[in-house]
């Protein structure tokens, strides 16, 4: 199974991607954490996407693409994944689409993850991550509204979307997970 989950930040994507990937045995793959991780170990990466980050902007697709490209061909990657924070504007879901055809892989589906902003801002509020001040908090709307959403018709134009109300409690949302994509 290969997925994509796409919705502001604090919709829960990672929540329910973690999730599923541990019952399904799938790789969870968040460029997030693969950013914070690289933030952390202070590598060059790292250092050349920081300043993004605490800004709330997308990091430069030159920082990404190729990260992306490395990891769906790494060998766990071989019979599934899930997608979180990747594609994050329609440049890099063309990207993803080029890659996935040249490696022989098709996308299942994309969830949407539609969360209302108040309800956003106080899980961000709440959650205490080093780029969830408010200010970051809401340059990250923006740049998801300016920047993301546009994925939302892209996906929906090639049959391949999916749209759960991320507002309700985790385990609401786990479970439509698993019913709507019938695993
Ligand atoms: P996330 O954990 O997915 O909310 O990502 C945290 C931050 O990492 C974002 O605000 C961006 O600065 C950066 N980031 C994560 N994924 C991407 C991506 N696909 N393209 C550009 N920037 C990204």
């Amino acid at each position: 199974m290969r997925l994509i989950f796409v919705g502001p930040p604090g919709a829960g994507k990672g929540t329910q991607a973690q999730r599923i990937a541990e019952a399904h045995s799938l790789p969870h793959i968040s460029t997030g954490d693969i950013l914070r991780n690289a933030v952390a170990a202070q590598t060059e990466l790292g250092q050349q996407a920081q300043g993004y980050m605490d800004r709330g902007e997308l990091v430069p697709n030159s920082l990404i693409l190729d990260l992306v490209k490395e990891r769906l061909q790494d060998p766990d990657t071989a019979l599934g994944w899930i997608l979180d924070g990747f594609p994050r504007n329609v440049s890099q879901a063309e990207f993803l689409a080029g890659l996935l055809a040249d490696i022989g892989q098709t996308l299942d589906n994309t969830i949407n993850f539609d969360v209302p902003d108040d309800v956003i801002v106080s899980r961000m509020l709440a959650r205490g991550r080093q780029d969830d001040n408010e200010e970051t908090i809401r340059r990250r709307l923006e740049v998801y509204r300016e920047e993301t959403e546009p994925l939302i018709h892209f996906y929906q134009t090639r049959n391949c979307l999916i749209s759960v109300d991320g507002s309700r409690s985790i385990d609401d949302v786990a479970a439509q997970l698993e019913s709507d994509l019938k695993i």
